[in-house]
């Protein structure tokens, strides 16, 4: 495998920390979060929580409310060369709902050249990458787009007209891996697996809550004069809401789907902390998402994390959560 020429990636797993702005027309109360810089962040707590009502976090990077979609990317561009270069990553999105995961990997509802996320800018990247490359490696990029729902793997790119192509090596087994050149290709895609995903769902919101979507990226170049072959993947994750459903008040089909949740992020969290302390062990069967994960989870692949925050200080329980499980996985 060739080396990173990114050396600003030190270790393989970074942790970045995103606080999302007030939402327009809501009233504009205090913040929970005092103050931040660009590694840490302080958020005003309950004494029970910590000394003196705050507590800091530090992170490989914290992006403040006003943190634009394109400098989010910045950060986290030198993954996509990787990419390239023969590496497997994962990109993750946690955070309660409403916290700005999706906002982060896909973008706004209305997407503009400004608001889009960093799946549209990873894969733009890539093909433009794979074109200044061309003359000396000549790549191949297939996707996979998939939804995990109480521990279910559904394939979202079904779609008559694809055919399996299953050549690159398929590490999510029976999805259906479509071949792409452009990056309109890609969001035809996603586009298709989006709709598939609201299908038999009244409430595609809830739905898509409380399940885990994930768009894998298959890339292989092969090196013109020699014919070596590189391959490379990227999963891009938005994951399940991390909130704690109220045990009390969860029956039936919300407690089944707050438990799977519970469960797969839990295990998440167990399988990253583990590769962080560089551990023996790592619990990769405890949850579909990190079976499906572990060839890209560990070993010389790259994982880099979004936690994400709400303001609201009706949200300071999750918020504190989420620090938590940030600070354990880093
Ligand atoms: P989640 O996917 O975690 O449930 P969303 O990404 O849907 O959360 O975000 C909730 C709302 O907040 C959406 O309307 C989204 O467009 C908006 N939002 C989230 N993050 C930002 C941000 N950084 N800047 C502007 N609006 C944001
Ligand atoms: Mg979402």
């Amino acid at each position: 495998k060739l080396y990173n020429q990114v050396q600003d990636l030190r270790g393989n797993i970074r942790v970045y920390c995103r606080v999302r702005p007030f939402m327009p027309g809501k009233p504009n109360h205090l913040s929970t979060v005092e103050d931040l810089d660009e590694r840490t962040i302080t958020i005003l707590t309950p004494s029970k929580y910590g000394k003196e009502g705050r507590k800091s976090f530090t992170f490989n990077k914290v992006f403040g409310p006003s943190a634009s979609q394109e400098e989010v990317f910045a950060d986290t561009q030198p993954l996509i060369r990787s990419v390239l270069d023969g590496y497997n990553v994962c990109i993750f999105a946690y955070g309660q709902t409403g916290s700005g995961k999706t906002h982060t990997m896909t973008g706004p509802p209305e997407l503009t050249k400004e608001s889009v996320g960093v799946n549209f800018r990873a894969l733009s990247d890539l093909f433009l990458i794979s074109e200044q490359r061309k003359d000396t490696i000549a790549y191949d990029v297939s996707v996979q787009m998939i939804e995990i729902y109480n521990e279910q793997v559904r394939d979202l790119l079904v779609m008559d007209e694809i055919r399996n192509n299953s050549q690159n090596g398929v590490n999510v087994p029976d999805a259906n891996l479509v071949h792409v050149t452009s990056t309109s290709d890609v969001i035809n895609l996603m586009n298709l697996g989006q709709k598939n995903r609201a299908v038999g769902s009244t409430a595609m919101n809830i739905r898509s809550s409380r399940s885990h979507s994930c768009l894998t990226v298959h890339v292989q170049g092969r090196y013109v004069t020699s014919g070596t072959v590189v391959r490379g993947c990227m999963h891009l994750v938005d994951l399940a809401g991390s909130e704690r459903v109220d045990k009390s008040e969860a029956v039936g089909d919300r407690l089944k789907e707050a438990q799977h949740i519970n469960k797969s992020l839990s295990a998440l969290g167990d399988v990253i902390s583990s590769l962080a302390q560089k551990q023996s062990h790592v619990p990769y069967r405890n949850s579909k998402l990190t079976q499906l994960l572990q060839d890209s989870l560990g070993g010389q692949a790259k994982t880099l994390m979004f936690v994400h925050i709400s303001p609201e200080p009706d949200t300071l329980g999750e918020t504190i959560s989420t620090l938590k499980f940030a600070e354990r996985v880093s």
